[in-house]
């Protein structure tokens, strides 16, 4: 777990990006709550346009994230976030979708290899989860929730990396960004039940027995599993100490505050 390192603008927007991801050939961000111009719960950078905002509020939110990352808020391609593992590789020609134009797709996961095209995932407590293939200039990112990470989406998407785009495990950089992490979430027997029948008895070191017969979970320790399953190196992934849930002030927990809230975007763009 790695603090990330935070940037914070003169308009107050703060942003985070991750040392492995800096390497060159591609920018990136994960946003937090503050800088934007949206008001009351979603106060301020909300980036959804599905938390009932004025869509002139996200469209000015996001301009500003991507003044401070460098990328043309214009060129954005969205998600759209269904809790399953559909992957979409994405293309010029989705430029837009999600911020200026309807979505057609549902995909939790989106890789192009188009420079300027900003892949864009949305989360507030999920687990966002940028990946860059520097060799094959090849770029994702993934929405993981407790259901999507059981279906390993971050692994499918690395070997969509691989078999679609040429690219070699071992060359994917990965960042696992701000969620709710193992001091926070909470869950009944389903999650932990769920996570032992895919990753048999690996699952028991991310999970803590509570004395209520509840349990606590690392969806981020298991998404790093299973990029370690795909290939990627261990040191290459760089995992995020920032828990949504702890850090209020900075992010917006679902756990916390159900529907009356807005959302953080996790971007990532080759240049
Ligand atoms: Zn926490």
């Amino acid at each position: 777990m790695i603090h990330l390192q935070e940037h914070q603008e003169e308009n107050g927007l703060l942003w985070l990006s991750a040392y492995e991801l800096n390497s060159g050939g591609a920018v990136h961000g994960f946003s937090t709550r503050l800088g934007g111009v949206s008001h009351g719960c979603l106060a301020s950078l909300n980036l959804g346009t599905g938390r009932g905002d004025d869509i002139e509020n996200v469209r000015e939110n996001f301009r500003r994230f991507g003044v401070a990352v460098g990328f043309d808020s214009k060129k954005t391609v969205f998600s759209k976030q269904v809790h399953r593992d559909d992957i979409r590789m994405v293309t010029a020609k989705d430029c837009g979708k999600g911020l200026y134009r309807e979505r057609e797709y549902e995909a939790d996961g989106l890789i192009t290899d188009v420079p300027g095209v900003t892949l864009a995932v949305f989360s507030a407590d999920c687990i966002p989860i940028l990946l860059h293939d520097p060799i094959r200039h090849v770029v994702a990112g993934c929405h993981a929730g407790w259901r999507g990470t059981v279906m390993d989406i971050v692994g499918k998407t690395v070997r969509t990396m691989v078999r679609q785009y040429g690219c070699r495990a071992e060359n994917i950089c990965g960042a696992i960004g701000p969620g709710i992490s193992r001091c926070c979430f909470e869950t009944h027997a389903d999650v932990p039940e769920a996570l032992e029948a895919v990753l048999g008895s690996r699952a028991k070191g991310l999970i803590d027995r509570l004395p209520d017969g509840k349990f606590l979970v690392d969806l981020k320790g298991a998404n790093a599993l299973w990029l370690q399953d795909a290939g990627v190196p261990m040191h290459q992934i760089e995992i995020s100490d920032a828990c949504t849930f702890c850090r209020q002030d900075l992010f917006w927990s679902h756990r916390h505050t159900g529907n009356a809230r807005g959302i953080m975007s996790a971007v990532i763009q080759l240049i």
